[in-house]
């Protein structure tokens, strides 16, 4: 999608810290961290949002959870913890239109969040 932010970040148009990327999904740091650790996992592909998925993308769904946990585990949090957080819509505080996974860890979290 030409405006996204994201789409723009994968396709190299916009700067960002890719710490892995492959066909189906991309992992890059959060320009506002919220943790000592928080990167975003994203499909490659441009998915508006959890809601607006098909059943065509449960492969690229599983793609992003699996990555999590290798990111988690490369970045160091996989034994302590970490927090996996999809965003959906205004009311969740979605703010950038194009699926992301949020993984924050390195801290410890309150819950239920705000
Ligand atoms: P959400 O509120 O769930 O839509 O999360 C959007 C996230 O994207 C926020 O944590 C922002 O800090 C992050 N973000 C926004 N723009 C960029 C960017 N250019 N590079 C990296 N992360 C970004
Ligand atoms: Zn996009």
């Amino acid at each position: 999608m030409s405006d996204c932010i994201f789409c723009k970040i994968v396709a190299g148009e916009l700067p960002g810290e890719i710490l892995y990327q492959d066909d189906l999904v991309a992992v890059f740091k959060d320009l506002n961290p919220k943790g000592p650790v928080h990167i975003l996992i994203i499909p490659t592909k441009h998915i508006k949002s959890v809601a607006d998925s098909t059943s065509g993308d449960k492969i690229i769904f599983g793609e992003l959870i699996y990555r999590a946990k290798i990111m988690a585990q490369e970045l160091g949090v996989a034994e302590n913890g970490f927090r996996l957080i999809i965003n959906n819509g205004r009311d969740a505080g979605q703010t950038v239109d194009h699926v992301h996974v949020h993984l924050i860890g390195g801290r410890i979290m309150s819950w239920p969040p705000g």
